[in-house]
C-alpha cells in the first residue's frame, strides 16, 4: 500500500474511534478531527454554525470561480451501536481481513473520510487548477432530521453548485432515486364514560381503530410501482390509547411512517386521507412530523452518465443507475435546489444500522479514485 493510501486508512479509523452518536448527537469532536486533516491537506475550512450546539463543517478547494461548483456531501453522525453483541469494538476502527470495522464504516464515515482524501489529492495535483469550486458539506443530524442540511440550503453555499454527490453507502453503484418520507401522528378524541355504560361515550380507539383499516386498504395508491424503488409502503410505529380497562377512552394517538414514491405527491396523500377521515365522521388531528421529500435525477442527466462511465473504469464491471429505500439530505436538498444529485459511497447499504458495520478497505480506498476521476469528468465540460 503506498504511503498516501496508508494515511488515507489511517483518517477513516481516527473517525471511526470517534463517537458521534445520535441522538443524543455531538459531533464537535469528528468536526474538528476533519477539519485538521483538511488544514494538513491544504483546503479552507469554515465551521458553520446550525444552532447553539451543532455545526456543519465546509471544506472548501477553489477553483477560478469561472464553472459551476461540485458538492461533495455526508453526514457526520451515526445511529447508536444497538444492543446486540458486536465481536469488534464499534468504536475501534480495527482491520481484520481487509474489512475495517465500526459504527459509521459504511453509514458514512468511510464516503466521507473519502471524499476528503480525494479533494486532498485534487489539491496536491493541481498546479492553481481551471474549474469552479469543490466543495465538501458535512452535515450534523442527518439519523434524526436532517438538522444540518435543513440549515445549510438556507445559507449561499448552494449558490453557485452545479451537481452534488452523496457518499452514503450505495454498494459501489450510482443511485439516482430514493424514496420519501411522511410521517404523521394522528389522534382521535372520544368521550369517557363508564366502559359498562359505553353508549355513554365515544370511544377513541375504536375511532384509530376504522382509520388502521383504511391505512391498510392501501387508499392512497400503493398499487403504484417505480422501476427503481419498487412499491410504497406504510407502516404504523406506535399506538396508545385510553387510560383504564374499565373506562371509555376520549383520546388515541398513533404514529404512522409512509415511505414514498416520486409519483407521489406528500400533500396529495394527506388531504386524501382527511378526506376519507371525514367520511367516516371521527373527530381527530394531524400532525405532519417529517415531510421529506423522495430524489428523482433523471437517468439521462449528463452528471449520472459522467458517474456511470467512471465507475464503470473504476469497478470494470457494467453499471446502471440506482434506487434506494431509505432517504437521505438528498431529500432535503433536492426540495430547494434543481442541480442533479447522485448518491455513490464505498458502504454497504445493508450494513448500514447493523451491528459489526464494517467497510471493505479497498473499496473505500478505490471510491476515494472514484471522487477524483468524476470530479475530473465534471470540470472537463461543464
Ligand atoms: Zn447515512
Amino acid at each position: 500500500m503506498k504511503k498516501s493510501e496508508q494515511d488515507s486508512v489511517a483518517f477513516l479509523q481516527d473517525l471511526l474511534r470517534i463517537d458521534s452518536t445520535n441522538p443524543p448527537g455531538d459531533e464537535s469532536i469528528l468536526r474538528d478531527k476533519i477539519r485538521q486533516r483538511a488544514l494538513l491537506l491544504n483546503l479552507e475550512t469554515e465551521v458553520q454554525s446550525v444552532n447553539k450546539d451543532r455545526a456543519n463543517l465546509i471544506v472548501k478547494l477553489k477553483g477560478n470561480g469561472n464553472k459551476p461548483s461540485l458538492i461533495f456531501c455526508g453526514h457526520m453522525d451515526t445511529v447508536g451501536v444497538g444492543r446486540s453483541r458486536w465481536t469488534f469494538d464499534p468504536f475501534s476502527g480495527e482491520i481484520s481481513e481487509g474489512k475495517m470495522y465500526g459504527r459509521g464504516a459504511s453509514d458514512m464515515k468511510s464516503g466521507l473520510a473519502a471524499m476528503l482524501e480525494a479533494m486532498g489529492r485534487i489539491r496536491k495535483n493541481s498546479r492553481g487548477h481551471e474549474f469552479g469550486d469543490l466543495i465538501l458539506v458535512a452535515t450534523v443530524g442527518e439519523e434524526v432530521d436532517c438538522l444540518g442540511a435543513k440549515h445549510a440550503v438556507k445559507t449561499d453555499v448552494f449558490d453557485r453548485a452545479g451537481a452534488m454527490v452523496i457518499a452514503e453507502p450505495s454498494n459501489r453503484e450510482v443511485v439516482i432515486t430514493h424514496k420519501g418520507a411522511l410521517w404523521l401522528k394522528i389522534t382521535t378524541y372520544g368521550k369517557t364514560s363508564h366502559a359498562s355504560m359505553p353508549e355513554y361515550g365515544i370511544n377513541a380507539v375504536d375511532g384509530m381503530s376504522k382509520i388502521m383499516a383504511l391505512l391498510n386498504e392501501n387508499f392512497f395508491s400503493l398499487d403504484k410501482k417505480n422501476k427503481l424503488l419498487g412499491r410504497p409502503t406504510i407502516n404504523i410505529g406506535t399506538i396508545r390509547g385510553g387510560i383504564q380497562t374499565n373506562v371509555v377512552p376520549d383520546q388515541c394517538e398513533m404514529t404512522v411512517d409512509i415511505r414514498t414514491l416520486p409519483e407521489m405527491d406528500h400533500q396529495q396523500i394527506l388531504s386524501h386521507l382527511e378526506r376519507k377521515i371525514d367520511e367516516l365522521g371521527i373527530r381527530y388531528k394531524i400532525d405532519v412530523l417529517h415531510d421529506l421529500a423522495p430524489l428523482d435525477t433523471k437517468p439521462n442527466n449528463d452528471f449520472v452518465k459522467k458517474a456511470v462511465s467512471v465507475n464503470e473504469q473504476i469497478t470494470g464491471r457494467k453499471s446502471s443507475p440506482q434506487g434506494i429505500n431509505f432517504y437521505t439530505d438528498g431529500s432535503i436538498i433536492c426540495q430547494h435546489k434543481a442541480f442533479p444529485i447522485v448518491i455513490y459511497g464505498p458502504g454497504e447499504r445493508e450494513l448500514a444500522h447493523q451491528p459489526n458495520e464494517f467497510v471493505e478497505v479497498d473499496k473505500y480506498l478505490q471510491s476515494i479514485d472514484f471522487y477524483v476521476r468524476l470530479t475530473e469528468a465534471y470540470f472537463q465540460d461543464v
